[in-house]
């Protein structure tokens, strides 16, 4: 049941880069169906955790479970998408030259740089799917359109799309309203709103605006704050923002 259980656990994680510890003890948990605001300055470590969580960076120390049996550690970079690990970086990666629907079809091709769309047939299960993940990203209408004409915020949404293709429990966010409109922006925190309890996210993120509206469904709902490579906060949008520590980092007081 996904409404249970932890899908995420990071216990004492450090990385140290030539001696700098990036991470310095870092333990998070990420319940099923939750979604997660992380917040932290430049430098935090944020990216790190997220190296450590797709199996692009080894800690030095620590524990990393995916549900309650998944070592994390254990597993490469490509095994860790397969288990349900989707990582979606700043700067959209689409396929300009294909269309929407194309684009959709690749992510779910074992090597996408492999450009075998063009032969390839989906299933009628795969198809049912990819009308289910065009509505949920708003572009339905848009299928047949050539990716590099969408909006900066469209092929955002685009890129969110070709993960859920692969029906990931975990979804790693990395500044997804980073250059886009208010309204971008509004529809994203939608979007992300309607994936919470079928999917587990982890969102980073510095538009405070942007976090207010993921977390104004529920007051109980958690914000971690990053720093200097270990959880410096963790609690209600207000109680992190009023945490003296975390002004300290945030303004210097
Ligand atoms: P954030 O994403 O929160 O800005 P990062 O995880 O990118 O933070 O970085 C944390 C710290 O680790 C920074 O001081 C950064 O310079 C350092 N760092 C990150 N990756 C490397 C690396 N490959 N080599 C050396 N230092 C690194």
């Amino acid at each position: 049941d996904l409404s249970h259980g932890t899908v995420l656990y990071l216990e004492d994680i450090s990385v140290s880069f030539d001696g700098f510890k990036a991470l310095n003890k870092l333990s998070l948990d990420i319940a099923a169906g939750e979604l997660r605001c992380i917040i932290g300055p430049n430098g935090a470590g944020k990216t790190t955790m997220m190296d450590v969580i797709t199996g692009k960076t080894r800690p030095d120390a620590g524990q990393a479970f995916f549900g309650s049996t998944i070592n994390l550690l254990r597993h490469r970079e490509s095994e860790i998408v397969r288990l349900g690990i989707g990582r979606k970086f700043q700067k959209p990666t689409v396929f300009e030259q294909l269309t929407v629907l194309q684009n959709l079809e690749l992510s779910l091709q074992a090597d996408p740089r492999v450009l075998a769309c063009l032969r390839f047939k989906p299933t009628a299960t795969q198809l049912d799917r990819m009308d289910a993940v065009l509505t949920q990203i708003r572009l339905l209408g848009e299928a047949g359109r050539q990716a590099g004409l969408l909006s900066h915020g469209q092929k955002q949404w685009l890129e969110i799309g070709m993960l859920l293709m692969l029906e990931p429990k975990l979804l790693l966010l990395d500044e997804p309203v980073a250059g886009m409109t208010d309204f971008e922006t509004e529809r994203t925190a939608e979007l992300l709103l309607s994936l919470q309890g079928q999917h587990s996210l982890m969102v980073v993120e510095h538009d405070m605006k942007f976090i207010a509206a993921l977390t104004a469904d529920d007051v109980r709902k958690k914000v971690t704050v990053l720093h200097e490579g270990s959880v410096l906060a963790e609690g209600t949008l207000n109680q992190v923002q009023a945490n003296p520590q975390v002004l300290e980092v945030y303004l210097g007081r």
